[in-house]
């Protein structure tokens, strides 16, 4: 009995939530018209302090020491934060900053793009799609994105990081909180859309010393890319969009502060100045920045061991410190600012042309599989033991993007997909050629952690489970436990191969 009603509670998690599903497009525009871009950041910050729920003001909790939550009375009730990323039961213990929902709308006249970006490790595609079913059809949006800078200091959006791994570590309130402010900013976003000029540019090695890769071969995704928007009559910037690929983890594990990790103090720095104590350094260009990720797979991180360089005092910064991930802020912050005073080329007019696939993976992963039948992962499947997700390929004049539903591994972006020996399957490479290869626009953005988080895209030939292992190492490297399976990255390569061929690139 109990059994047939656990199967039955495993089938509701795991029905579709949103059946007949799909985001396919096809707009081919060749002709150029004027442009016009609107910003917006919306704050999806958690209340942390009100989760405390106690009728006589007698609980305590101990942060740092995962249960030690008392209350003499037996009258509260523990329901904190749950922060993702690291491990199990962190629960947060006050905010450091704001994290927000930042949105970008971009449109030629024809078609309208939404970019939104929002503080969190990771947001599923059925929560995707439910924000794209609450958008107001009067906005006109032809297509939204809906991506995750992949904070490991925010709550959890995800599942994943909850009390036990068998439970979900998902507020449900503050989860519908995060999808009405993310219409809210793409509201505001389209409100605020002005004719606009953009400014590229781009430092492809500025910011290599800051970033580790924790797994061979060692391949990066380190180029910041930025587009600049301007208001066409005022000269005013109504927003940049500022792209890198690093995990947003240099504040650690041992953080129980809410924070946007590193991209807080790089918008900051963007928007508003970088300051050495309280002189202004150089100022900000103002408006509204949108940071967004990359390739961080394969594992890109300011890890732990891994200093930043404070750029004022030159000092050596090791620990995991909100002091680090200023310094860090600062120094991409400085990046940009100076590449953004001499642009590479200033857009004034473009056609927008986009491809859209939906796609089903096969879920090879048991502890997916089993994450989804017990509901911790809040997402139906599209059959059996399949996931829907999303590719987006599209391009503004010479700018080029692809979207990634996770994070990819830079080597299937970039080249040097390698076929190491004791790889389980035996195989050459192949996800050649790289993608980034077959982007035509002079600029190449990739927009990882898009419409879904569907963790690692691991090259086949590099998969590695079973002993022996590769590149001599004694246990298995990691990665493959949070990736939906060794099929993704073939058929993720594939698709956008063939998509960025029908874009015409
Ligand atoms: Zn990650």
């Amino acid at each position: 009995m109990a059994l047939i009603g656990v199967s039955i509670w495993s089938l509701s998690n795991m029905k579709d939530r949103h059946p007949d599903y799909s985001a396919d497009l096809k707009i081919l525009n060749e002709s150029s018209s004027e442009l016009k871009a609107g910003f917006a950041a919306v704050p999806i910050t958690p209340e942390v302090s009100d989760r405390w729920e106690d009728k006589n003001g007698d609980a305590k909790y101990n942060p740092g020491d995962g249960d030690t939550f008392t209350d003499g009375n037996g009258n509260g009730k523990f329901d904190p934060v749950w922060i993702a990323g690291f491990s199990n039961s962190k629960p947060a213990n006050g905010v450091h900053d704001d994290t927000w929902a930042r949105t970008m709308v971009i449109d030629d006249g024809k078609t309208r793009l939404g970019i939104v970006i929002l503080d969190a490790i990771g947001f599923m595609h059925d929560d995707v799609v439910d924000i794209r079913k609450m958008v107001p059809e009067e906005l006109g949006l032809t297509y939204t994105i809906i991506a995750s800078t992949h904070t490991h200091e925010g709550p959890d959006l995800l599942g994943l990081w909850g009390k036990t791994p068998f439970k979900s570590g998902v507020n449900k309130e503050y989860m519908q909180f995060v999808k009405e402010q993310t219409v809210q900013s793409i509201q505001a976003a389209v409100k605020n859309i002005r004719p606009a000029r953009l400014e590229i540019s781009q430092d492809l090695t500025g910011a290599i010393p800051q970033v580790k890769d924790t797994r061979r071969p060692e391949v990066f995704d380190s180029g910041l890319r930025f587009i600049k928007a301007i208001d066409k009559e005022t000269g005013k910037t109504l927003g940049s969009l500022l792209a890198w690929s690093n995990h947003p983890e240099t504040l650690w594990s041992e953080n129980l502060l809410v924070s946007s990790d590193f991209p807080h103090f790089f918008r900051e720095g963007v928007e508003k100045g970088v300051f050495w104590g309280d002189s202004l350094v150089k100022p900000g260009i103002g408006g509204v920045a949108v940071y967004l990720n990359g390739a961080v797979g394969g594992l890109m991180t300011t890890h732990r061991s891994h200093p930043v360089i404070d750029p004022f005092t030159g000092q050596e910064l090791l620990e995991p410190t909100f002091e680090k991930a200023a310094a860090q802020g600062n120094q991409l912050s400085l990046l940009a600012l100076d590449a953004m005073e001499n642009p590479l080329e200033v857009i004034e007019e473009a056609g927008i042309s986009l491809v859209v696939r939906t796609l089903q993976l096969p879920i090879g992963n048991t502890l997916f599989k089993l994450a989804t039948a017990l509901g911790v992962l809040d997402r139906g499947t599209s059959g059996w033991m399949k996931m829907r997700t999303e590719l987006a390929v599209f391009k503004v004049g010479p700018v080029s993007f692809v979207t990634v539903p996770g994070e990819i591994y830079p080597e299937i972006i970039n080249g040097g997909v390698a076929a190491p020996e004791g790889n389980d399957f035996g195989i050459e490479p192949l996800e050649v050629p790289p993608v980034r290869d077959k982007m035509a626009g002079k600029y190449k953005f990739v927009i990882g952690l898009a419409n879904d988080e569907i963790g690692y895209i691991i090259p086949k030939s590099q998969w590695d489970t079973k002993a022996p292992f590769t590149y001599g190492r004694d246990n298995p490297p990691y990665g493959e436990v949070n990736s939906l399976g060794a099929e993704t990255a073939p058929m993720v390569h594939r698709n956008l191969l063939e998509m960025l061929k029908e874009l015409g690139e």
